[in-house]
């Protein structure tokens, strides 16, 4: 049995902590690695090894950083079927989707490759008479990315990519359930040619967490994850003196006008539902039907929604995998039963589906929930999983009420033909990413990713230009080079450019 061990200054290291948990593949239920998990002994090393890094890395060259991110890159396509592979076998979803992640979290290194655009700062001459400004930015220091089991490459890749080009050294503590794609991407780097200590991986759960929340030596922290916890690593981190982006979980709603295409619709909602057997903070996981369009639509949605294949992530044409833990399937299908208690109309019941050749591993089929109220738990909660609830309003501007009533505000998409419609709804929704006729609008690596209220705690987006803000101080530069014969006076009043 493999033990992942964590990566150090460059190596795989066991550390000090002892405890291992089990690692499983969600397709067979079988444990297949254990990970060990970290503590404070553990992430005192990383931040010593990370601090000595920074030093130099620091202050190598903007170019030399930014030709290690383009070696990086090249890396991450040449090994992104072998990556996709590993993230599959520990998450549960299919190769192609997870391929998709990392050509997502690419994205992000192309950004950085590109980074001394948009770290170009600005010169202001002759503010006063002979008196110029500059400004530029620099880097944290040792800065830190906790990180949630649904995109084990993407979400880290939205922080790792920019805090190192902008010249800080990172420590990533990614989910406990898939840590192996971490360590491979680790491995990527040193290939690529980043020195040892700018690039750390410390495994573990809570224990690693606090450590690195109160750690003096980490200066920065981002984290995706659960609102609960994105809540109780920006209070306890901001406590102690760090900088903080915390994104948190989400209930993404998709509203559908009459006007909509029906199968256009139908298919981009199904496939955001049940992509991913829905383990995305993107995912739709409500779908608002507005006046008549509600039956028309629940029919062509339990139509799509038998069709989606499930089986193994690995097995050419299945569509959907199954939930990354026992806990996680049994927690989404009693919710299922939860709603039909509370009401609901199960349209399609995704409940004790069987896999051959897979009966224990962690499947749910899809499930579609039509007459959802937003009393229920099915509304209320992130379920987190391959479940969609129909709610029905009369009207787009109650469903933009709905959207704006409920806690979260990560994304949200509306279906329609109507260009006027579509800019009412996107200026008075309360929520971050907005997808018109587009169901899961992740932005591009060149904007910034966030949600709104309880999806995002703080004020901090993370990856394009609010990434590189991130990552960086400002220093704002008066400058005066007096001539040698120039009389210069002093004043004693505060001075004033003139
Ligand atoms: P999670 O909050 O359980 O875990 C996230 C990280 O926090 C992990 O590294 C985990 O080890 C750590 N953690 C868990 N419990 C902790 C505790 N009590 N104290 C300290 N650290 C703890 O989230 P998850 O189940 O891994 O991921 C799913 C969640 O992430 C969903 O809510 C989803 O919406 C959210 N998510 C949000 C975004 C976004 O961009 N807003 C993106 C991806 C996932």
């Amino acid at each position: 049995m493999t033990t992942i061990q964590h990566w150090i200054n460059g190596s795989l290291a066991q550390g000090a902590a002892t405890a291992t948990q089990p690692v499983f593949n969600p397709a067979t239920g079988a444990e297949q690695a254990r990970v060990v998990l970290g503590g404070s002994a553990d992430v005192d090393a990383a931040v010593q090894a990370a601090g000595r890094a920074f030093e130099t890395w620091s202050e190598s060259s903007l170019t030399q950083r930014t030709q290690v991110m383009f070696a990086f890159r090249r890396l991450l396509l040449d090994h992104e079927e072998e990556l996709g592979r590993i993230i599959s076998a520990e998450h549960g979803k299919t190769v192609d989707d997870a391929r998709g992640e990392i050509t997502r979290g690419r994205e992000v290194v192309e950004f950085a490759c590109g980074l001394g655009d948009v770290l170009k700062g600005s010169f202001s001459d002759q503010v006063s008479r002979g008196v110029d400004v500059h400004d530029f930015r620099q880097p944290l220091g040792v800065v830190a990315g906790i990180t949630p089991f649904n995109f084990p490459a993407m979400v880290p890749l939205w922080m790792h990519p920019i805090a190192i080009a902008t010249g800080n050294t990172f420590i990533l503590k990614p989910s406990e359930r898939d840590p192996s794609a971490a360590n491979f991407v680790a491995g990527l780097y040193q290939k690529a040619g980043l020195p040892d200590g700018v690039f750390n991986v410390i495994h573990g759960g809570k224990d690693a967490v606090d450590a690195i929340l109160t750690h003096p030596g980490i200066e920065a922290v981002s984290f995706v994850g659960s609102t609960p916890i994105a809540k109780y690593v920006h209070e306890t981190a901001t406590s102690h003196g760090k900088r903080v982006q915390a994104l948190g979980g989400a209930k993404n709603h998709a509203v559908v006008l009459p006007d909509a295409d029906l199968e256009f619709t139908a298919n981009h909602i199904t496939a955001g539902a049940y992509g991913s057997a829905g383990e995305r903070c993107m995912a739709v996981s409500v779908a608002v039907a507005v006046g008549d369009a509600a039956d028309a639509l629940v029919a062509v949605l339990q139509r799509k929604a038998l069709k989606v294949e499930v089986g193994p992530g690995d097995r050419p044409g299945t569509d959907m995998g199954p939930l990354v833990t026992k806990a996680a399937q049994e927690r989404v299908e009693k919710a299922v039963g939860t709603a039909g208690a509370q009401g609901a109309t199960i349209v399609v019941d995704g409940r004790g589906l069987k896999i051959d050749g897979h009966e224990d591993g962690f499947f749910t089929g899809p499930s579609l929930l039509d007459h959802v109220t937003t009393q229920m738990d099915a509304y209320r909660e992130e379920l987190f999983g391959p479940v969609l609830a129909v709610v029905r309003t009369e009207t787009l501007d109650q469903a933009i009420d709905v959207i704006n009533a409920n806690p979260y505000g990560n994304g949200t998409a509306l279906f329609t033909a109507s260009g006027e419609a579509a800019r009412r709804f996107q200026r008075k929704v309360k929520v971050g990413m907005i997808g018109i006729n587009v169901p899961v609008p992740v932005p591009m690596s060149y904007y910034s990713f966030g949600g709104w209220k309880d999806s995002l705690i703080g004020d901090s987006p993370i990856h394009g230009p609010e990434g590189t803000r991130f990552y960086t101080r400002p220093k704002v530069v008066t400058t005066r080079w007096p001539q040698p014969a120039q009389q210069v006076t002093a004043g004693f009043d505060f001075p004033t450019s003139n």
